[in-house]
């Protein structure tokens, strides 16, 4: 797994899908920059959402809100005392920790240990081997799992009861610290805050203290007002943004998994109060099936409901994936209650109601959010299409099976040679299929080579010109999944790409 996940960062790199930023400097821990290819499969994937959120619900609109909001929003929505994570110091290394990164990390290490006595199991036992009844009745694979679920129940527990103490006691017991950091060295745990501060204004005494947005949803609750009064919305109605948000990760790692400067793509849906349940169900089922939708296959997701819920929350689930480093959290479905806009209500002073015509009263509506990270779909999509394959005359080939409606390139036109009118013929076609789809025209390099590419970073479709062409106006199109050829009428490009990567 470890491979995969190295291949897929290497990958992306070398492919211009995604680079380290600021690399000539050495980088910037956790930010990423997307390159050429990357920046086109981003804007597929917004568009993609966004088409599906707003274009095809009358009743959800989109805004696009500012990163810099009043300091005093982050105090109502709870942000400024609540959005803390616990963080331990190692006297020794100087490094920071993560509590609930390294139990993680702890767990990870003994489930290591229990897979060890299953391979060696699997090893001794061959044909005869069965895994379920293995683990059913092995002593050792059964202490190491009960171990493992007894640290993060309590490790559960502490962090919900906000004891520091006992989230120290719990580290100090694992002896986390022992294989790599020295053990017994580490500081308090303490609360750090996830937000960015910065200011805004010249002068030292008169500037205000600003945070940069942790979310893109408060962009949305401020300014519900103006967006129902002026889209004229009854209840239920959405309002989607997509947008840059910022969090100050003590532990960002898994490349673009956690970042500290990435992007959601977020829906607030206004609802009755105590019908909230009911949109919530709904939008579990909506959102799972959009992902469903772009064929990944539907084992490597699934819904992880929370017990422990946030202070605004009334019930919340993950929509859980299969990445490279096992199903981690891609997409939130939360029931944020009247909790946003009841505190924005105190903290401003506005009024921040609707009046029902149909139960004649007014009210703070409920909302029912979608927040799904950008960056973490990008990862999931691109780690699950990366794939070695070997073909039937024994050689390899790596390709992209990125679904054709997001690939970078819709298709590349490749003269065979740089001869003979081929450029010239295969130009017409560039310049005719620019306006619809992002094509490319590339003449160096051998065709198998330049099919290679292509299949590298996904392009669907290849089109060759060959001599023929000059004369019967077809070309050889080459599709990237399964390597078929076929000859058609470059008349006929243009709906064939279409019908393929349209969404
Ligand atoms: P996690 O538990 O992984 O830190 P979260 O529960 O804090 O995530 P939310 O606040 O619910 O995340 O944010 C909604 C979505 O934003 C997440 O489902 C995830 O896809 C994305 N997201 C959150 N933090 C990051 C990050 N640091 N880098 C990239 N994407 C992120």
């Amino acid at each position: 797994q470890e491979d995969v996940f190295k291949k897929v960062v290497s990958h992306a790199k070398e492919y211009g899908f995604i680079f380290p930023s600021s690399e000539i400097y050495d980088g910037l821990s956790a930010i990423y920059d997307y390159g050429q290819n990357g920046a086109e499969l981003k804007n597929n994937i917004k568009q993609y959402w966004w088409k599906a959120m707003v274009q095809l619900n009358e009743n959800i609109v989109g805004i696009d809100s500012a990163i810099f909001m009043h300091p005093t929003i982050w105090k109502a929505s709870g942000h400024v005392d609540a959005f803390n994570d616990p963080l331990i110091d190692n006297k020794d290394s100087k490094k920071r920790f993560r509590a609930d990164v390294l139990v993680e990390d702890y767990c990870a290490k003994i489930e290591d240990k229990e897979n060890k006595e299953i391979e060696k199991a699997a090893k001794r036992f061959g044909d005869a081997f069965n895994k379920a009844e293995f683990v059913a009745t092995n002593p050792r694979v059964l202490e190491y799992r009960a171990k493992r679920e007894a640290i993060l129940s309590r490790l559960a527990k502490s962090l919900e009861k906000e004891d520091l103490a006992d989230v120290k006691a719990l580290i100090e017991e694992l002896e986390i610290a022992d294989p790599d950091t020295g053990s017994k060295n580490w500081t308090e745990v303490r609360q750090f805050n996830l937000m960015f501060g910065t200011k805004l204004g010249a002068s030292a005494d008169s500037a205000t203290d600003l945070y940069l947005r942790p979310e893109t949803a408060q962009g949305i609750f401020v300014n519900y007002l103006n967006v129902q009064k002026t889209s004229r919305h009854k209840l239920p109605f959405g309002i989607a943004q997509i947008g840059k948000a910022f969090r100050n990760e003590i532990v960002a790692r898994q490349f673009i998994f956690r970042m500290r400067e990435f992007e959601q793509m977020e829906m607030q849906y206004f609802v009755p109060p105590g019908t909230e349940l009911e949109f919530y169900e709904q939008w579990k089922k909506t959102r799972l099936n959009w992902h469903l939708a772009l064929g990944l296959g539907e084992d490597n997701y699934r819904f992880h409901d929370h017990e422990k819920l946030a202070h605004y929350a009334n019930a919340a689930a993950d929509i859980e994936f299969n990445f490279p480093f096992g199903f981690k959290e891609l997409e939130g479905i939360h029931s944020r209650t009247d909790f946003d806009l009841s505190a924005h209500e105190k903290f401003s002073g506005r009024k921040i109601q609707y009046f029902d015509p149909e139960r004649n009263e007014n009210y703070v509506p409920y909302v029912v959010e979608t927040s799904v990270g950008l960056d973490r779909l990008f990862l999931a999509i691109f780690s699950n299409s990366l794939k070695d394959e070997v073909l039937e005359d024994g050689s390899e080939r790596t390709v992209l099976s990125l679904p054709p409606a997001l690939a970078p390139v819709k298709a590349a036109i490749l003269p065979l040679v740089k001869k003979d009118g081929l450029p010239e013929f295969a130009d017409k076609i560039f310049n005719d299929l620019k306006f619809d789809f992002n094509v490319i025209f590339e003449e160096k390099d051998s065709i198998g080579k330049r099919y290679r590419r292509q299949d590298a970073i996904g392009t669907p479709f290849c089109i060759t010109v060959d001599h023929d062409s000059l004369n019967d106006n077809t070309v050889t199109l080459r599709y990237r999944d399964t390597m078929e050829q076929e000859r058609v009428p470059v008349s006929e490009l243009r709906r064939i790409i279409d019908e393929k990567v349209n969404f």
